[in-house]
């Protein structure tokens, strides 16, 4: 298939319900990892057209909702120190910290700028020679060699009030970690396709084999999604769990060397606190010490004291696959996204906001 209808195509999408219908006897319980694919699963309605034995789960995959308050707190703090303009995507802004959002900050005087990408960010601080730019590094493995290159590009360009506070984090480590909680049972893994361009299918081999966890890659088009359900099913019934690549337009086994290597060349892993998981062990990326001038959490270490979650928020239970958004109080009644109680309904790749949108409560 060449073109995005093929992908899209009524026929193939029934015959491939069909197959899952006809080959899944035993529930299945399927983890979505990326809030890409829970809104396109609710674009496409495909959660309704699915047999009953297969359910689908979200999970942590929406880099701006596992972002944790205190990570936020630390954000909104050097946003608001003299001389400082913080730069970053859109979605962060609204995201509600502790006290408050970026919004707010910059409703109060700080100078906080939304940018489409990380060369915006280099264009601010060759313009404003005198001021420190911190650019906000939020995203998993997808987003993080991106800012590896203007980490790179500042050193060669000598600018040095360009900073990065790095709040990325790493897929491979959260999946771990909800699968050693035991909170939710599963029975297969929907690979992200993004992340995996960049990190490999084979970085998921770990699924089956540490945990007897079938896992299959997807893309972001019905019949990409529904390809891998079919082969999670089949594995599932046949009780063979591999890793089956089922993105393979897009995703290789060793993944985007490239880029893996302009990742590894300025950051390192570091422990990183996730909304809903806690701090996981080596599941975030801080940049190395070659890079200190560079890192904005070493020039500001700020002290924000206690954090806390938005009060009546589950957005913790929602991003673990515990509890399905419209399972929150707070749904579409207090949080909508007009005014989100909590990330999940922020995020172009939260959750909340893909339920409330496509109609799923
Ligand atoms: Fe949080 Fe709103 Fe989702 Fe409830 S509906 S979990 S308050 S984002």
């Amino acid at each position: 298939m060449r073109y995005i209808d093929e992908f899209r195509d009524p026929e193939a999408v029934q015959r491939l319900l069909r197959r899952i219908g006809e080959r899944a006897r035993q529930p299945a319980r399927l983890m979505e990892f990326c809030g890409g694919h829970t809104h396109a699963i609710g674009r496409f309605g495909l959660r309704r057209l699915l047999p009953p034995p297969v359910q689908l789960l979200g999970g942590p995959g929406c880099p701006v909702c596992v972002t944790s308050s205190r990570d936020l707190d630390c954000a909104i703090a050097i946003a608001g120190l003299p001389g400082v303009i913080l730069t970053t995507f859109g979605d962060m802004l609204r995201v509600p910290g502790s006290a408050g959002t970026l919004e707010h900050a910059r409703a109060r005087g700080a100078d906080v700028r939304m940018v489409y990408s990380t060369l915006d960010a280099l264009a601010i601080a060759a313009a404003n020679p005198g001021r420190d730019v911190v650019f906000l590094g939020i995203g998993f493995e997808t987003t993080a060699p991106t800012v590896a290159a203007a980490v790179l590009q500042a050193a060669d360009r000598g600018l040095r009030n360009f900073l990065v506070l790095s709040l990325h984090k790493l897929t491979p480590p959260a999946t771990r970690a909800i699968l050693d909680a035991g909170e939710v049972h599963l029975s297969g893994i929907i690979g992200p396709g993004h992340v995996t361009t960049v990190i490999g299918s084979d970085a998921w081999s770990f699924l089956p084999r540490d945990y007897r966890m079938p896992c299959a890659i997807a893309g972001f088009e019905p019949l990409d999604i529904l390809q891998a359900i079919y082969s999670l099913v089949d594995m599932v019934e046949s009780q063979t769990p591999a890793v089956v690549n089922a993105y393979a337009r897009s995703v290789q086994p060793a993944g985007n060397r490239v880029a893996q290597q302009v990742m590894q060349r300025v950051f390192q892993t570091a422990d990183a606190e996730w909304r809903g998981l806690g701090v996981l062990p080596a599941s975030g990326l801080a940049l190395r010490n070659e890079f200190a001038p560079f890192d904005a959490a070493r020039r500001f270490p700020v002290d924000v004291g206690p954090s806390g979650e938005p009060p009546g928020c589950l957005c913790g239970q929602v991003l673990r696959g515990v509890t399905p958004p419209p399972e929150c109080p707070l749904f579409s009644r207090v949080c909508t996204p007009d005014h989100p109680v909590g990330p999940c309904m922020v995020s172009g790749e939260g959750a909340c906001a893909a339920y409330l949108q496509y109609g799923e409560a």
